[in-house]
């Protein structure tokens, strides 16, 4: 679709061929704003089927997305969608297949992002099938199993940041703009590519009633309303499933803030799920408002519950998903919210 961008913060407004995802007047995050009528989508057949709902650009339709939802061993009401059968074994390759393509069309040679690990290796990942190289700065909390498959997908430039994802984030930004890199991340175009999981969901079962997502960045919960918001408006579908927003009790500021009705603030990350290990989510303030239009709820929990649904989850599917990821089944087991429920399984890269 045709789109332009604008600033959330000064409102500034940009023309799609406007070649960063930050305001260089203010340094604010930018939005996708499409000119036009929503279309109302069919069911999707796969992820290439929703470039009707994306930033146009000329897109490679390289395989990924339209991933399984399977039924809960446990409970009845649940499913799990498994975003880990993604090329690299998460959800970020949704946003990267976009985010790449729209560096390569304004001309960029390399690619730039900050990570905790996944977001570097879907980067890298993409890149690599662009053609460009790929400079990645990772937080101290990567676990080294992400790093050596970073290594393993691409032509990466990697730089281990003392310090967490927040400090890594400011070393990508200062990069791209002193290299002339694009800038990667959690950003807009990332963004519009997440949207497509809570199509998905809503194609496998228009019944359901809860949507679970786990918060790092905030880009997955602020993409899964802005997708749900779309379809309402498409008249795909008539009522808003509630979004169930999950973090760490060991970093949570944006359940703080919205338990709190007041801004986010940075709060150090301490927690051992490290692909949400991020201490001032970027898109933080949208997912909260996001969260309230949604008539949603923000949930902490504990280390102990998601190392049991780690466990848990191998016994019952003999598969592996990250402490992240399994953080929304946690949240389900505290919540037990009535109505058909998905709970986003985000990673495995374990
Ligand atoms: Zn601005």
């Amino acid at each position: 679709m045709k789109y332009h961008l604008e600033c959330t913060e000064c409102g500034s407004v940009f023309g799609s061929s406007y070649n960063s995802q930050i305001c260089r007047k203010c340094g604010g995050i930018l939005e996708v704003f499409y000119e036009g009528k929503f279309p109302r989508t069919n069911k999707i057949q796969n992820f290439w089927d929703m470039e009707a709902i994306m930033p146009n650009s000329n897109y490679r339709h390289y395989y990924l997305g339209n991933t399984p939802v399977i039924k809960s061993k446990e409970y009845k009401d649940l499913c799990l969608k498994l975003e880990f059968m993604n090329p690299t074994h998460s959800f970020k390759d949704r946003g990267s297949a976009i985010e790449v393509a729209k560096a390569k069309e304004y001309g960029f040679k390399e690619v730039v992002c900050a990570s905790t690990g996944n977001m570097a290796y879907s980067t890298t990942y993409y890149a690599k099938l662009y053609g460009m190289r790929a400079r990645v700065f990772i937080s101290d909390n990567a676990n080294a199993d992400k790093i050596k498959d970073i290594k393993s997908v691409g032509d990466a430039t990697i730089t281990k940041v003392d310090g967490d994802f927040t400090k890594a984030q400011g070393l990508a930004i200062k990069y791209a703009y002193k290299e002339g890199a694009f800038l990667c991340g959690d950003y807009c175009y990332r963004k519009e590519g997440q949207k497509s999981i809570a199509y998905e969901i809503m194609d496998s079962n228009p019944k359901v009633k809860n949507i679970i997502v786990p918060v790092g960045n905030a880009t997955l919960l602020s993409a899964t309303y802005k997708a749900l918001a779309e379809m309402e408006s498409s008249g795909k579908i008539t009522k808003m499933p509630r979004i169930i927003a999950v973090q760490s009790e060991k970093c949570q500021p944006l359940v703080r803030a919205f338990k709190n009705s007041s801004r986010i603030k940075y709060e150090k990350p301490d927690t051992m799920a490290d692909a949400i290990a991020v201490g001032y989510p970027t898109f933080g303030e949208q997912g909260i408002e996001g969260l309230k239009r949604a008539a949603g709820v923000a949930v902490s929990v504990s280390e102990q519950s998601m190392a049991s649904e780690q466990k848990r989850f191998m016994r019952d599917y003999g598969l592996a998903a990250e402490l992240a990821s399994v953080s929304t089944i946690a949240a389900y087991r505290k919540l037990l919210p009535r109505g058909e429920s998905v709970a986003v399984i985000t990673g495995a890269n374990v």
